[in-house]
């Protein structure tokens, strides 16, 4: 073998090994990121056992740093049993206050357990009220126009 022709073979052995090695490292990098990936995943999803336990917890008495997340949850979880009592009732439906079993709302007893139900009230679905924008018949009175100077 000439000595160009193995320069040649020399270069691209060379060239082989750092696009092997390059393709090595991208998928470390790649393998890494996947990783970190998945950690922060099990972060979130550790956050938000902590965040329920603090709530559970705490929901009645939170630190004022928190009063608005916790208010919100609470308000969430109000409006949720609002809803889901609203589906049964348009279904015709109660569900009963002490074993959950949904009874006709006709009935006044559990048909499970023999509680007395509680009937609610009819259910007000709000119209979306389409929020017609007034016409604003006042002139508006642009005070930026007054020029004083
Ligand atoms: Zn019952």
């Amino acid at each position: 073998m000439s000595d160009i022709l193995k320069k040649i073979g020399e270069t691209i052995t060379e060239t082989g090994k750092s696009v092997s090695e390059k393709t090595k490292q991208v998928g470390n990098v790649a393998k890494l990121n996947a990783k970190i990936i998945s950690s922060e995943h099990s972060i979130g999803e550790n956050y938000i056992v902590l965040g329920k336990y603090y709530y559970d917890t705490y929901k009645d008495n939170p630190d004022d740093d928190v009063l608005e997340t916790v208010n919100a949850v609470t308000a969430s979880i109000d409006a949720i049993s609002e809803m889901k009592a609203q589906i049964l009732a348009i279904k015709g439906l109660v569900k009963c206050v002490n074993c959950g079993a949904e009874c006709p709302c006709e009935d006044d007893y559990c048909g499970k357990c023999g509680t007395k139900l509680v009937k609610p009230e009819p259910p007000v679905i709000e119209e979306e009220a389409e929020e017609v924008p007034a016409e604003t018949e006042e002139a508006e009175t642009d005070v930026s126009e007054t020029t004083e100077e």
